[in-house]
């Protein structure tokens, strides 16, 4: 028996990306394509969905997009004009290829896709209640929820049933799915997931992130809105608002360190808000006498840039990211863990010499990464070692999609900075404020009353029900242990 209760454990909760496309010849090789520019949201697998009119076609595996939808045969099979994918990101070793989305189930009115980038905060909670009414589940996804609260759902449309069961939901979502002929995006209420529409040509598009629209040479049309379900048909698009409005709460993090550079996100270039995040973080943190500021590639480098900008230190890399390896934060173990941050990183020996740097990276979760570029940058010359951080301390866990350790295995719960920067054995760390963090996203600072983000990792104020935390049950599920495909 296996729980996948993610409060009760140091498993690590899936953070995704979503593409859908509506009316194109090569549907399945434009979501391959979109899957591969979001392929930074989720590194586990990936899976599409394509419909030809009359027949549904999918192929889900293990792995990087590249690796499974290359193959020229692989979407020959995936037939149609409309097509969704997913990518997922999760770091349990207790995968198995069932979880992979997009969700397939046959109703009443055929047949049904469905990829989800968010997460469900009642979703055992349902489950209990799903399983009691007889439900047989076939995952272990928070998503599986909505696919059984549809097929038991009074109404008869894929509309309406969608709709009856997201009221049902809470959490975060950004959906997207497919049923015969028709193509629908979904983003919750608080509109904490990113979700974005393109055209190419005349067909619709759907993604996690504008970066998935480049690729394919879409042009982006406007964000999906907080609580809107847009319902795409061979007669267009359909916008409807069938949720009760909730204050939009965006998540900060996607802007910090999730979404890629070059996407815009709610209106924002995140490369912007990255480097404007630096001017902050210069500004308001003691600035040290030092000789140059060094990004943490890649997810430090547009902070940097802004933090180099704003202190006059020069700029410079002074370390070597190779691209080959995956992220640090998907090793399963902490030892492994640990080697994946040298694996990565190499320090530019020659530049680092005797010099007094300042690290600029975005976060620091376990501590892992910033202990081993301490020590590299020390190993390499470096007379001082300053680290500056473009996010206030992470302190507690997201429970709505974004990959963190359960409070304990945060560093910053566990340590005041000052005990951090002993830790990491950096001479000093400072952090960007949360007023920083907003003035840098163009807003005068934080509003207490009514934060225009979810911040929740900084300050423990969740937006939303933490049903299935606050009232943990045990939903007995079980799976056989599955070959990875
Ligand atoms: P850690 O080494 O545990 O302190 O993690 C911090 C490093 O992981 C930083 O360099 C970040 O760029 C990166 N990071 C932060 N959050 C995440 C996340 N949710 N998933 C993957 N990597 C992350």
């Amino acid at each position: 028996m296996l729980s996948t209760n993610p409060f009760d454990d140091d498993k690590l909760h899936e953070e995704c990306g979503v593409f859908g496309i509506f009316g194109h010849a090569h549907a399945a090789a434009l979501a391959a394509l979109g899957l591969h520019a979001l392929q930074h949201r989720g590194q586990e697998a990936s899976g599409i969905v394509a419909f030809d009119g009359s027949h549904f076609h999918a192929h889900h595996a293990m792995g990087l997009v590249g690796d499974n939808f290359s193959d020229e045969a692989v979407i020959r099979r995936l037939q149609g004009s409309l097509a969704v994918g997913h990518n997922r990101y999760a770091t349990t070793g207790d995968t198995v290829l069932r979880n992979v989305q997009p969700l397939f189930a046959d109703f009443e009115f055929g047949g049904f896709a469905l990829a989800h980038n968010g997460n469900l905060t009642n979703a055992m909670m349902l489950r209990q209640q799903l399983n009691r009414r007889g439900c047989l589940f076939q995952t272990t996804t928070d998503t599986e929820v909505i696919v059984h609260l549809m097929a038991t759902a009074r109404s008869g449309s894929v509309v309406d049933r969608m709709v009856e069961s997201l009221r049902q939901v809470e959490g975060t979502y950004s959906l997207v799915a497919a049923a015969k002929n028709v193509m629908i995006g979904v983003r919750d209420p608080w509109g904490v997931r990113p979700l974005v529409l393109g055209r190419v040509g005349d067909s619709l598009v759907l993604a996690s992130e504008t970066c998935a629209l480049d690729i394919i040479g879409a042009d982006f049309v406007r964000d999906i809105d907080p609580g809107e379900m847009v319902v795409i048909t061979a007669d267009g698009l359909l916008s409807l608002r069938p949720f009760n409005a909730q204050p939009h709460r965006f998540c900060i993090f996607e802007h910090i360190y999730f979404a890629r550079p070059d996407s815009l996100v709610e209106g924002t270039s995140v490369y912007e808000a990255r480097r404007r995040i630096g001017v902050e973080l210069a500004r308001e943190s003691h600035h040290p006498e030092t000789d140059l500021v060094i990004p943490v590639p890649d997810s430090g480098v547009p902070a940097a840039i802004g933090y180099a900008e704003e202190s006059g230190v020069p700029f410079e890399l002074g370390i070597i990211r190779n691209h080959y390896v995956g992220r640090t934060f998907i090793e399963p173990t902490d030892q492994i863990r640990n080697l994946g941050v040298k694996l990565k990183h190499n320090a530019n020996g020659h530049l680092i010499q005797g010099k007094r740097i300042v690290l600029v990276d975005d976060s620091i979760v376990r501590g892992t990464t910033s202990l081993k570029i301490v020590e590299m940058m020390r190993r390499a010359g470096a007379r001082e070692v300053h680290m500056r951080i473009s996010s206030p301390p992470t302190t507690h866990s997201c429970f709505y999609g974004v990959d963190t350790p359960r409070k304990e295995k945060l560093l910053a719960h566990r340590m005041s900075v000052a005990e951090m920067a002993a830790y990491i054995g950096a001479d000093s760390l400072a952090f960007v404020s949360l007023d920083g963090l907003y003035r840098a996203m163009g807003l005068p600072g934080r509003d207490p009353a009514n934060p225009a983000y979810c911040d929740a990792c900084f300050t423990g104020e969740y937006p939303i029900t933490l049903t299935d935390r606050d009232t943990p049950t045990d939903a007995n599920v079980t799976y056989l242990s599955e070959a990875h495909g």
